[in-house]
């Protein structure tokens, strides 16, 4: 099956620092990838330049087929890419349902403040709309809490909307940038059977993420960035087996005592 998400030889630099260094990789239909790697690693500059946020030095973006460089985050966000944000981005003092209804903007045609006055011609749309974004936040596991102020909800629980917000979108794929990042145990198996579910659902997912057991219960494959690298890709079985993974990230903070 061809890949939906397709990274081919990507090179990022800042000023003197190389985050990313020809990276490829493939994320197929109804497929987890996960993404790992030590801090500094690259991640989330590879979310950053898959997203539009940067231009690659080097390299290209497919989706489905059809190169991203050169387009805006809006833009691709358009084309079927939404993400989520390693530190949580949401409208703080507007309520859930809100920041869900400004995911689905693009889709409107009325810019994010239309979405909210919807004025004029959008009324009858916005109906369909905010049923839609309500069905949305059922599904994360928010249904009760569409009232609520976005900053009032616990951390997980702005995690979840977030994920609300990116599928408010209406993607092909879905990014998260440290989904289970401050979630307790009980959260991340409600995250996982989440992430289990939307990929059932047909979409692809890549995800960044450190919390093994997640990535472990999960992935359908695996890629591993070090120092802006790619080292090693396959299954969580093959990427934990693997020397080179070991030595550059799983082996770390392994025992009780420091080295
Ligand atoms: P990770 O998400 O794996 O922790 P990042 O992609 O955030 O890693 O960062 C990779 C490297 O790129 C780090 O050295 C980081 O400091 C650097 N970096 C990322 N974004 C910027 C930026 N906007 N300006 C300068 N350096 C950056
Ligand atoms: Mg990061």
């Amino acid at each position: 099956m061809g890949a939906v998400l397709e990274v081919r030889g990507l090179a990022k630099s800042f000023g003197g620092i190389v985050a990313l260094r020809d990276v490829a990789l493939q994320a197929e239909d109804k497929e987890v990838l996960a993404v790992i790697g030590p801090n500094g690693s690259g991640k989330t500059t590879l979310l950053n330049v898959i997203t539009g946020v940067y231009r690659p030095d080097a390299g290209g973006v497919l989706l489905e087929g059809h190169q991203l460089v050169g387009l805006s985050p809006a833009q691709i966000c358009a084309k079927g890419i939404a993400r989520t944000f390693q530190n949580i981005r949401l409208f703080r003092r507007l309520t859930v349902l809100d920041n869900v209804m400004i995911g689905q903007h693009h889709r409107f045609g009325a810019g994010p403040a239309g979405v909210l006055l919807a004025s004029g011609a959008s009324r009858k749309e916005e109906a369909k709309f905010e049923g839609e974004a309500r069905a949305l936040i059922a599904k994360v596991g928010l249904a009760g809490l569409e009232d609520a102020i976005a900053q009032s909800l616990p951390y997980a629980k702005q995690r979840l909307l977030e994920i609300a917000r990116a599928l408010a979108a209406d993607p092909k794929v879905l990014l998260l940038d440290e989904p289970a990042a401050g979630m307790n145990s009980e959260e991340i198996v409600h995250l996982e059977a989440l992430v289990k579910f939307l990929r059932d659902e047909g979409l692809t997912v890549v995800m960044i993420e450190h919390v093994m057991d997640l990535v472990r219960g999960v992935a359908d494959r695996v890629v591993v960035l070090n120092y802006g690298a790619k080292i090693a890709e396959g299954s969580f079985e093959e990427i934990e087996a693997n020397p080179k993974v070991i030595e550059a990230y799983l082996g770390k903070g392994a025992g009780p005592c420091s080295a």
